[in-house]
């Protein structure tokens, strides 16, 4: 995409904005706002558009794609050492090694091959990432994710033989429904499974999904600006 000058000078306002609203409502759902951490997801957006937003402070990036986040991000994090990289989007096995190497959490393990094959890439490369299992909450022929019968089985699988350290799940509600009843779904199904993260809320739900108890948002064209239909 070529640079916008208009959505880049808008994202370090709109990511101010963003934050605001997170305090708001972790305030009105009285959580203490550190509690939810803001995933600026930067896919289809290149180094000129994100570069305001780091240098505003931001160091929490979503990207859906491996290929693409490889051709951009090992520059910028030379220069921003301390970013945290999180892929969002759904993962190959074949593209396991080169996701452990470039990121720092993975929000998309759904299963068991490529649970299997973060596992051992995590041990091979002594690298660490906090990890999501995602669920398909609105149970979709074409969405990713775990059916939510399944979670509890998979769970199991991931701790107890692969012994992956995962940190909560995740979800995407469908489109045409009501997100509050998918994030307390994930609620549920996390307590239930002994997990406490949630990733769970985009651009037009975060604020529902902070009130039902997320922990991470993944928010792009709220702050990046409207995104070429693909
Ligand atoms: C693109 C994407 C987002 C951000 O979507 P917006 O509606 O632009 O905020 C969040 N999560 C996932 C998994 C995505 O692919």
């Amino acid at each position: 995409m070529t640079p916008d000058t208009e959505n880049t000078t808008g994202a370090v306002e709109r990511l101010a904005e963003t934050q605001a609203d997170i305090a708001a409502e972790a305030a009105e759902a009285r959580r203490p706002a550190s509690d939810v951490r803001l995933i600026a997801v930067s896919k289809t957006f290149d180094a000129p558009e994100i570069l305001p937003v780091l240098k505003a402070g931001q160091r929490q990036f979503g990207e859906n794609r491996v290929q693409e986040a490889k051709g951009k991000w090992p520059a910028l994090k030379a220069d921003f050492p301390d970013v945290r990289l999180h892929l969002i989007g759904p993962l190959q096995s074949n593209k396991a090694k080169e996701a452990v190497e470039l990121f720092d959490a993975i929000h998309s393990i759904d299963r068991e091959k490529i649970a299997r094959a973060i596992a051992h890439e995590m041990a091979k490369q002594g690298k660490h990432l906090e990890l999501f299992i995602q669920v398909n909450t609105g149970e979709e022929p074409q969405k990713a994710g775990i059916p939510p019968r399944e979670l509890p089985a998979f769970a199991r699988l991931c701790r107890d033989e692969l012994q992956l350290d995962i940190a909560g799940l995740m979800c995407i509600p469908p489109v045409d429904e009501e997100p509050a009843i998918h994030f307390a779904f994930l609620a549920k199904l996390a307590a239930e499974n002994g997990f406490s993260a949630l990733s769970m809320g985009m651009s037009d739900d975060y604020a529902t999904a902070v009130a039902f108890g997320a922990t991470y948002v993944r928010v792009g064209s709220a702050i990046f600006g409207s995104r070429p239909k693909p």
